[in-house]
């Protein structure tokens, strides 16, 4: 059975407290959306604001093969916004709690019912195909739901979604929920939230009770806990339900998962299944001896299944085998001495309590093998002007190959004013930093800042840190590392 997926992370997915994307960013994520196969896309709510329907015009303008919804009240002002968008159909959202309809709606049962089927007969009447969702139909009666459904249904709605808006459903009862409503003569949906960490569990459930549609959205962003993560979602249903499938081209969700990280600013925690840091990371000793044998002795599937790599991690937990490999990898040849040695001082380091990267690998490793290189560049002052009301300006000196350089620049901050009087030299022209990140080690304003960053220059890609209690420092620092290593390597 085909599974149909209908992915709102660029509705309920930018309702994610502090979210909020530009047109060019939604019409990105949308064009990924439709390549990477979901029959649907909830583009936005028409209603919302100017700046919401010009993003909604942007994505109907596109050839795109996924049908693609607004959110609607059942209100002829919102649905007449959706025409507006020259949306393909609408995500209908008519309340069916108890709770809803008396405290929020403050009306009755029956009023609700012929508001539903008036915006009904007012979507098909305008050649809107319409998905009837029931909002906090997990918390309403089954037969009034039931009722709700029947009536949009028999009004001419084309598809039916259950929402379980405050994630209150269990696999158990969703299941149970799905099984009272399968017989209904349209498609159901299920659209559930991650208040209790269930939502992807809850939706396998619903599709083993007969829901054929999944509403999702990537890395699970939304209200409060989340939505159903199309990640986790998408690839279950692959790898665990085998008389289930998806149109999906899985291999791409790890560059979606990026791309919409990216765009909202919502990062997503290394655990998380799929798309997290840690997903196809190993850094205990035993688990990494195996993989490198057999990944399936502690991989349930590849990276490479979605567009991933293997990562082995350094740390206490490593073992001489795993080392061995990144060593080789990162071109380094060692004898058993040289490797023990190298285990050993980085075991030093994660016992201290640090997260031991590539870089401080390469460090290691050098001196171990003593091949100290001398850096090609040298930072020698960085001179930072900023404050309320001031451009932010940097200077930079630094030194190469005996050659003294001096340079200024501007930016939005003190940290891209330094990184821009360095960025603008020759020498670093070819040279991308593709990503920046900034901890803080300790709590308070005399914290040490951790930066990581990553460059790269051409098909090379290497990583650096630096730490400071100085903010600009560290990242110029990480900078420049990281450009001595491209330059050396
Ligand atoms: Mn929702």
């Amino acid at each position: 059975m085909n599974i149909k997926v209908l992915d709102t992370t660029l509705r309920d997915g930018e309702q994610t407290p502090g979210v909020s994307l530009t047109s060019l960013e939604k019409l990105r994520i949308a064009s990924k959306l439709d390549e990477i196969g979901v029959e649907f896309i909830e583009a936005g709510s028409a209603i919302t604001s100017d700046g919401e329907r010009e993003s909604i015009k942007e994505i109907t303008k596109q050839d795109f093969n996924a049908e693609i919804l607004s959110f609607a009240r059942p209100l002829t002002l919102d649905i007449d916004y959706c025409l507006d968008c020259d949306v393909d159909g609408v995500n209908l959202v008519v309340p069916t709690s108890e709770l809803h309809i008396h405290d929020k709606l403050n009306t009755t049962s029956d009023k609700l019912i012929e508001l539903s089927n008036n915006a009904v007969d007012y979507c098909k009447d305008h050649g809107l195909v319409v998905e009837l969702s029931a909002e906090d139909a997990s918390r309403s009666d089954v037969d009034f739901l039931r009722e709700v459904y029947v009536h949009a249904i028999n009004h001419g709605a084309d598809r039916i979604c259950v929402c379980d808006t405050v994630g209150i459903l269990t696999p158990d009862s969703s299941f149970e929920l799905f099984s009272k409503l399968n017989d209904l003569s349209v498609p159901i949906a299920c659209h559930c939230h991650n208040d209790f960490g269930l939502a992807v569990a809850n939706t396998l459930s619903a599709i083993k009770g007969g829901a054929t549609e999944i509403h999702t959205t990537i890395n699970g962003i939304g209200e409060r806990a989340g939505n159903t993560s199309f990640e986790e979602c998408v690839v279950s249903i692959d790898r665990l339900l085998p008389e289930f499938s998806t149109n999906v081209k899985i291999n791409q969700i790890y560059h979606l998962s990026k791309l919409v990280a990216r765009s909202t600013g919502v990062y997503i925690q290394p655990n998380k299944a799929i798309v997290g840091e840690n997903a196809f990371a190993h850094e205990s000793g035993i688990h990494a001896d195996g993989i490198i044998k057999n990944s399936a002795t502690y991989e349930p599937m590849t990276p490479e299944l979605v567009g991933r790599k293997r990562k082995f991690i350094l740390g206490k937990h490593m073992g001489t085998h795993g080392l061995n490999n990144r060593l080789n990898e990162l071109g380094f040849n060692v004898n058993q001495t040289q490797l023990e040695q190298i285990c050993s001082d980085i075991k030093d380091l994660a016992d201290k309590g640090k997260t031991v990267t590539d870089v401080d690998l390469h460090i290691i490793a050098d001196n171990v093998l003593q091949i100290n290189q001398e850096d090609l560049i040298k930072l020698d002052q960085v001179t930072i002007v900023s404050g309320n009301k001031v451009m932010p300006t940097a200077s930079v000196k630094i030194t190469v190959d005996d050659d003294e350089i001096i340079n200024s620049g501007v930016g939005l901050g003190p940290v891209d004013a330094a990184i821009n009087a360095l960025k603008d030299l020759d020498i670093f022209n070819d040279i991308d930093l593709i990503e920046y990140h900034v901890d803080s080690l300790t709590g308070g304003t005399d914290a040490f800042i951790d930066v990581i960053i990553k460059l790269q220059k051409e098909d090379k890609v290497v990583s650096a840190r630096g730490t400071e209690a100085d903010i600009i420092n560290a990242s110029v620092k990480a900078y420049i590392a990281g450009v001595n290593r491209l330059l050396r390597d």
